[in-house]
């Protein structure tokens, strides 16, 4: 079913599991998130990046989700992931996405605030979940130069949060975007501090190739939510790389979309996510908003 992110963040962050929102690209993509969550029982974030419109556009994808959520009884979000500008949300808003993300991390603090806000007040009046980011999740491949002047700051994050009503904050506290260019390291204490300080579930982006044992750490530290997309990509590109003799266009996508099932039950587990889809009792996002139509057309 067709959820916000609301309930299914605010469970985790109770029980220190994590939800992973898996970005999907293509139709294969898409299929195998969906296949992954039912085979374990959990319930997952299909994100979709303003990078990735040109290989699927918003409107695909949300009507795709639409027909896959309604048969599925694993509650599923549709997640707009580094949405930039007010035009790209309205218009996720309006297609059926459930869940966005602002980021005006790139901004200074007051602008950031600002520019949240006001969509938090847009995404609310849409029973629409919003995450923002404070601090600045960098590149993998800018990994070895980059400082800690970008990582949120624990304080400032609490007023971000209160500021800004968002429900939920991406933190920067040492993975990246892409692939690492060195071994990643996190700031478990300031991550720690922020969890204790702030009153709404904690995003973790690039979540591939940060390992096993440090994502398992992160949930344990307060993060709820964990972004993966560059090892879906990577699995499905190296099983469709190897020789395979015989096999057509349409078998080499079933390759492809099998890597990434197997990629994202790893991480279910890693994230202790499975057979967490029961957790609640989940109200469907369109049941919130129905209004009576006649009225006004007689
Ligand atoms: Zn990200």
């Amino acid at each position: 079913m067709l959820v916000n992110t609301s309930q299914m963040l605010a469970t985790a962050r109770k029980y220190q599991y994590g939800i992973a929102q898996a970005n999907a690209w293509d139709l294969q993509s898409l299929r195998a998130i969906i296949r992954a969550s039912q085979n374990c029982s959990c319930p997952v974030i299909v994100g979709l990046a303003e990078i990735h419109f040109k290989y699927i556009s918003p409107e695909e994808i949300a009507q795709l989700v639409a027909v896959y959520a309604s048969k599925m009884q694993t509650p599923l979000a549709l997640h707009l992931d580094h949405g930039m500008s007010y035009e790209t949300i309205v218009k996720a808003i309006r297609t059926g996405f459930t869940s966005v993300m602002i980021d005006a991390s790139g901004l200074p603090y007051d602008e950031n605030v600002k520019v949240t806000s006001e969509i938090v007040k847009l995404g609310h009046a849409c029973n629409v979940t919003v995450e923002a980011e404070l601090g600045h999740v960098g590149v993998g491949a800018e990994y070895n130069s980059r400082n800690a002047d970008f990582f949120t700051n624990p304080k400032q994050a609490k007023e971000f949060v209160d500021q800004t009503g968002i429900d939920s904050l991406a933190v920067a506290v040492g993975t990246a975007h892409g692939e690492y260019n060195g071994v990643p390291r996190l700031d478990f204490d300031r991550l720690i501090e922020i969890a204790k300080m702030v009153d709404v579930p904690l995003v973790l982006h690039g979540g591939s190739g940060t390992g096993d044992d440090l994502l398992h750490k992160a949930i344990k530290s307060g993060i709820s939510k964990v972004n993966i997309c560059t090892d879906l990509m990577n699995k499905a590109a190296s099983a469709v790389q190897k020789p395979q003799d015989k096999l057509n266009y349409a078998d080499l996508g079933i390759v492809g979309e099998e890597a990434i099932i197997h990629c994202l039950e790893h991480y279910f587990e890693i994230l202790e996510c499975v057979g967490r889809a029961e957790d609640v009792q989940y109200v469907r996002r369109f049941e919130m908003v129905e209004t009576d139509n006649k009225k006004g057309f007689a």
